[in-house]
């Protein structure tokens, strides 16, 4: 799959696409991101690629001009169907769309900056538009490589073992559940002995349990999703269990 990420801050996004996992997919071929510096597209002496908002007001709008132009130097290398600005004003992600963004060939993510980006750049790109979440920060760069992680992810490969992937929160409805490593018992506490017991069919269930337990206290809506039967047979035996806490617990 191939990324183009295309800024006016470069230096922002390269240092963590070199490291860790989204390096190593990149050597590996399994993966390719380029960034491309708006900056060199911009078209007078003093490379200005913002300017002041018409109408007036507060802080400065990215010009349409470097954009597109940026954009459309990647023709050839990239096919451009799937042009996105990152936005707060976007398609809020999530592990559903990540999984769409995750079956194209290429994306191209431009990193806003300033006020924003002048409304013409995206309508001539049709780009759509991204937002990681409900809060404003000051550019696209973090939020582009949110996408490239999230995204590089569901490539196969890129994570060395898929079990991994497959038990992360949201990837299968739910949230993960808890974890543990050695040592066996730290400060008093100790590791759930069923971990311990080397018994894969009853550690695969104690897993599914906790993870539901936790989405059912901090996520219920996800639970729309757990539709299966032992789904919802440990879902029974959840409710079953608060109900006699909440009986012991009476006066
Ligand atoms: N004035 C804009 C608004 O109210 O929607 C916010 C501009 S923000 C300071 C500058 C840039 O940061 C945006 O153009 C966008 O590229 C990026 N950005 C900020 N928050 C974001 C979010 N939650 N998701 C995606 N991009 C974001």
């Amino acid at each position: 799959m191939r990324i183009d990420i295309l800024t006016l801050f470069p230096e922002i996004v390269e240092a963590p696409l070199r490291a860790s996992l989204l390096g190593k997919a990149q050597e590996s071929g399994k993966l390719s991101v380029t960034v491309t510096d708006i900056r060199n597209f911009t078209q007078n002496r003093h490379r200005t690629a913002d300017d002041a908002p018409f109408g007036g007001g507060a802080g400065m709008v990215m010009k349409p001009e470097p954009i597109v132009e940026a954009v459309e130097s990647l023709r050839g290398r990239n096919s451009l169907a799937r042009v996105y600005l990152m936005s707060p004003r976007g398609r809020k992600l999530d592990q559903d769309l990540v999984r769409e963004l995750a079956e194209a060939p290429d994306l191209v993510l431009v990193c806003g900056r300033y006020e924003g980006v002048d409304e013409r750049a995206a309508k001539i790109l049709g780009a759509g538009e991204l937002s990681i979440g409900d809060y404003v920060l000051s550019g696209g760069e973090l939020p582009a490589l949110v996408v490239v992680e999230a995204v590089s992810r569901m490539i196969p490969g890129v994570v060395g073992d898929w079990e991994s992937v497959a038990t992360d929160s949201f990837f299968a409805g739910v949230l993960g559940s808890p974890q543990y490593t050695r040592p066996r018992e730290y400060r008093g506490l100790t590791v759930p002995q069923v971990l311990l017991d080397g018994n894969h069919a009853a550690i695969a269930r104690w897993r599914r349990k906790e993870a539901l337990r936790l989405t059912r206290a901090r996520r219920p809506e996800l639970l729309a999703r757990a539709g299966d039967k032992e789904d919802l047979e440990l879902l029974a035996e959840l409710a079953r269990e608060e109900k006699a806490l909440h009986k012991e617990n009476e006066p």
